[in-house]
């Protein structure tokens, strides 16, 4: 029976999802850990979707080794990425980045295929995969396929799914030895979203830099990540200043959330080089 709009239904395994998603023929919206589509729902910014409740499927759930990559189910919770033994291990960017999410009871819900999907330009999570080049496994009508976090983010609140996909697993490359994670943020409060923020990933290959909440989608910022490279701090700060062109709203200006930029980048610079906590 074709789905009715407004409803809602569980979905018992991921073929049963994409089917709901089929018959509700663009009504459909998947509900995660419902962090983010309840509060829209609840403010009326969305109205009237066919839920389809993925927040039961166990295998999309967890994290698992494969090779030189850990794979990291969509519905891994915020609170299972920060205590995960093999995530700490290996991808320290993203433990540390659970400390900067909300509050409790919201990193209790919210996933990180859910966080990743909403594509909030002021969130972590996003930002950390393009600093880490992660691969986001999405799984639809027309199959299963890959796409980089670089382009998985298109606009504000706009990802590079497409109608019917649901996001399946995050694979991230295992850091090497001596690699190096930093992440830095500026919010008014603790648990706020951030005015401005950064990941900084140091490999043996180069510098990789992402920021967020300075642009419609995290940035990776490739000037400063040349002069990174060349060990040109104050040219990589100089750089990413040109690079960025951040919003001013009700929380802060552009020229103030560029101006953070820089601290963050010379306070994760130094972290690095092991100058600072
Ligand atoms: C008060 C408050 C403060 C917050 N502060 C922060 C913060 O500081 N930093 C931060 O990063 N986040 C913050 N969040 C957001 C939180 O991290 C959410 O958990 C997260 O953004 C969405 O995850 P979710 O699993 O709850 O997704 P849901 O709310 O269930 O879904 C969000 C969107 O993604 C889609 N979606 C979800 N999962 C999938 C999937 N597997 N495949 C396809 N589409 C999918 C849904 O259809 C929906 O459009 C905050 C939220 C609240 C309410």
């Amino acid at each position: 029976m074709k789905a009715s709009a407004g409803g809602y239904v569980r979905a018992t395994d991921l073929g049963h999802a994409l089917e709901l998603l089929r018959q509700a023929d663009g009504m459909g919206r998947v509900l995660a850990g419902g962090q983010s589509l309840v509060a829209a729902m609840n403010m009326r910014l969305t109205t009237g979707d066919m839920l389809v409740d993925i927040s039961r499927l166990s295998d999309l759930s967890g994290v698992t080794e494969d090779g030189d990559t850990l794979r990291i189910g969509a519905l891994t919770r915020h609170v299972e990425v920060g205590s995960d033994p093999l995530i700490a291990a290996h991808v320290p960017l993203l433990a540390d980045a659970v400390r900067y999410i909300a509050h409790a009871a919201i990193r209790n819900r919210g996933t990180i295929g859910g966080a990743a999907a909403h594509a909030d330009p002021a969130a972590e999570f996003p930002a950390c995969l393009v600093a880490l080049d992660a691969r986001l496994e999405a799984t639809g009508p027309d199959g299963t396929r890959t796409i980089p976090a670089e382009a998985f983010f298109t606009d504000v609140f706009e990802t590079s799914l497409r109608d019917g996909e649901i996001l399946t697993a995050i694979t991230v490359p295992k850091a090497a030895s001596g690699e190096r994670h930093v992440i830095e943020e500026v919010a008014r409060r603790s648990g706020d979203y951030a005015l401005a923020g950064l990941c900084l990933v140091k490999r043996a290959g180069g510098h990789r830099l992402a920021l967020f909440s300075v642009g419609p989608t995290p940035i990776l910022a490739t000037s400063a990540m040349e002069k990174l490279d060349a060990g040109d701090l104050d040219g990589a700060v100089a750089a990413l200043a040109e690079e960025i062109d951040p919003p001013s709203d009700t929380q802060a200006s552009a020229a103030y959330r560029r101006h953070l930029a820089g601290v963050l980048l010379r306070r994760a610079a130094a972290k690095l080089q092991g100058d600072a906590p």
